[in-house]
C-alpha cells in the first residue's frame, strides 16, 4: 500500500462560494470528532472519480480536526485486471472471474492489509472505497468500517453479487450514490445515499472565460471558429463512446463545421481495458479529421480539462451506466449547456430541460445538440441553472458534512 499526499486544504475558502449553512454545518459536527483517526482506502492514486474526490475530502477532513489519511494499493497488472472485471460486473457486465483469479483478489487484499498492519497503520474508522479494496476489511480483524460503492448497481451481474455479498456485511453501512443501487430488503447491511461532489477550489475548476478554454483548445487542434461538442471520460464502455460518435454524425448533417473532441488522458493505473476501448474508438472514427481523440496525459492535464468543459458549445456524458458522474456536475459548474445519458447519477444530477437534457439514444442526443447549437439563450440558461444547482448540491463541504455525520452516528 502507499501512502497518498494531498495539497493541503481549508473549508474557510468555501465561504461565498457554498451555501453558508453547510459550512456551519460542518463545522459543529466536525468539533465532536476531534483527533478521530480516519483512514480511506482505494484502488488507485490518480485517475478516475475516486481518487479525484479523495484528494479534496482527505485534507478537508484533517483541516477540521480528523486524523485523516489516504492509502492505496500499489500497481499490479494482475490485481487490476480482475478487480476491473468485477467492477464491470457490478454495473451489470457478464464476466465473472474464475475461480484462480478471485483466490488471487482475496489474497492480493489479504496482502494490502498485512502491508498496513506492518505500517503501524491503524484507525477509528475505515473508510474504503470500490470493490477493489473491498475484502480488506475482512482480513483486518476490524468492525468499524464503511464501504462506498461508487458504482451504479442497479442491474449487478447477481453471480458477482454473491461472490462479494459476504464481504459487504462486514461493514456497519454501506454508502451508496444514488437510492435505486441498493433497493430496500435485499441489502448485506444499512445503507445511506450520500452523493459524491467536486470540489470548486481545484485547479481543474478554475474559473477560465469562453475566449481563453478556445485558445486552449485550439493550441490542440480544434479549430476555434467552428462548434465544438465534447466528451470527457475514461475510455470505457459504460462511457458509451461510440454513441457519443454516433450522435455527432447525426448531428453534423444539420450543422456542417461541427466537431467532436473525446477527452481521456490514460493515467488510471487500474484501466487496463481503456486501450483496447481507445484502439477500438480510433478506427470507428478514422474517416473524419473533425474528430479529436485526446488520450496522451502529457498533452491533456488540469489546464486542457477544464479548457474543454469551459469552452466547449455542448458537452456531453452520454454514458450508459453511470454511478455519478462527476464530469456532469464539472461542466455544470462551468455554467455549460449538458447532455447526459438517462442513466444513474446523470438522471439525478440533470432536470431534464432545466439545468440540462437526458438522452436515451444517439438520434436523441444528436436532436438535443442541434437545439441547442441553434439556440444560445436556451444554452445560456440551461448553463447559469445547472451551475446554480451544482452550487446547492454537489459541492465539497457538502460531501464532507454528510460523511462527519456519519462519522458521528458510527462512532458515537
Ligand atoms: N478526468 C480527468 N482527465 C481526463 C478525463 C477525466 O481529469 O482526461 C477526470 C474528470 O474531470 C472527473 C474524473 O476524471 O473528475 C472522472 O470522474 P467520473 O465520476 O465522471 O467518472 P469515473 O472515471 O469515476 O467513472
Amino acid at each position: 500500500m502507499q501512502l497518498v499526499s494531498t495539497r493541503a486544504a481549508r473549508l474557510n475558502g468555501y465561504h461565498g462560494i457554498v451555501p453558508e449553512g453547510i459550512l456551519s454545518d460542518v463545522t459543529e459536527v466536525a468539533e465532536k470528532l476531534r483527533g478521530l483517526r480516519v483512514i480511506h482506502i482505494n484502488a488507485t492514486a490518480q485517475g478516475g472519480g475516486v481518487a479525484e474526490i479523495l484528494k479534496s475530502l482527505v485534507p478537508l477532513m484533517r483541516d477540521v480536526g480528523l486524523q485523516t489519511e489516504w492509502y492505496a494499493m500499489l500497481p499490479d497488472d494482475s490485481f487490476f485486471s480482475i478487480s476491473k472485471t468485477l467492477h464491470h460486473s457490478l454495473q451489470g457486465g457478464s464476466s465473472v472471474p474464475s475461480a484462480a483469479d478471485f483466490t488471487c483478489y482475496q489474497a492480493q487484499n489479504e496482502k494490502a492489509v498485512n502491508s498496513l498492519k506492518s505500517m503501524g497503520v491503524t484507525a477509528d474508522l475505515w473508510f474504503i472505497h470500490d470493490a477493489q479494496v473491498l475484502p480488506m476489511l475482512a482480513y483486518m480483524n476490524s468492525d468499524i468500517g464503511v464501504w462506498i460503492c461508487h458504482v451504479d448497481t442497479t442491474r449487478p451481474n447477481e453471480e458477482v453479487r454473491q461472490m462479494l455479498f459476504p464481504y459487504m456485511t462486514k461493514y456497519k453501512r454501506i454508502i451508496a450514490s444514488m437510492p435505486e443501487y441498493f433497493p430496500n430488503g435485499n441489502n448485506p447491511t444499512e445503507v445511506v445515499v450520500i452523493p459524491p461532489a467536486i470540489d470548486p477550489l481545484q485547479p481543474k475548476h478554475r474559473q477560465m472565460t469562453y475566449s481563453q478554454a478556445r485558445q486552449i483548445m485550439a493550441g490542440l487542434g480544434m479549430d476555434h471558429d467552428r462548434p465544438i461538442i465534447s466528451q470527457v471520460s475514461r475510455f470505457d464502455k459504460w462511457k458509451d463512446p461510440w454513441g457519443v460518435a454516433d450522435a455527432y454524425r447525426l448531428a453534423k448533417k444539420e450543422v456542417p463545421g461541427l466537431q467532436l473532441a473525446f477527452v481521456g488522458a490514460m493515467t488510471a493505473k487500474d484501466d487496463f481495458d481503456a486501450c483496447e476501448i481507445l484502439k477500438n474508438l480510433q478506427g470507428y472514427c478514422r474517416d473524419d479529421s473533425d474528430i479529436h481523440i485526446f488520450s496522451d496525459p502529457q498533452l491533456i492535464g488540469d489546464r486542457e480539462v477544464n479548457a474543454f468543459q469551459s469552452g466547449s458549445d455542448v458537452v456531453l456524458q452520454k454514458s450508459i451506466r453511470e454511478g455519478f458522474g462527476l464530469t456532469v456536475a464539472e461542466a455544470m459548474w462551468k455554467e455549460r449547456p449538458l447532455i447526459g445519458g438517462n442513466c444513474g447519477g446523470i438522471r439525478h444530477q440533470i432536470r431534464d430541460g432545466e439545468t440540462g437534457f437526458l438522452v436515451d439514444n444517439p438520434s436523441d442526443c444528436a436532436e438535443r445538440i442541434v437545439t441547442l447549437l441553434r439556440n444560445p439563450d436556451v444554452a445560456e440558461s440551461m448553463g447559469r441553472a445547472g451551475k446554480e444547482s451544482v452550487r446547492g448540491k454537489y459541492l465539497m463541504p457538502r460531501l464532507l458534512r454528510d460523511y462527519l455525520y456519519l462519522a458521528s452516528d458510527l462512532v458515537n
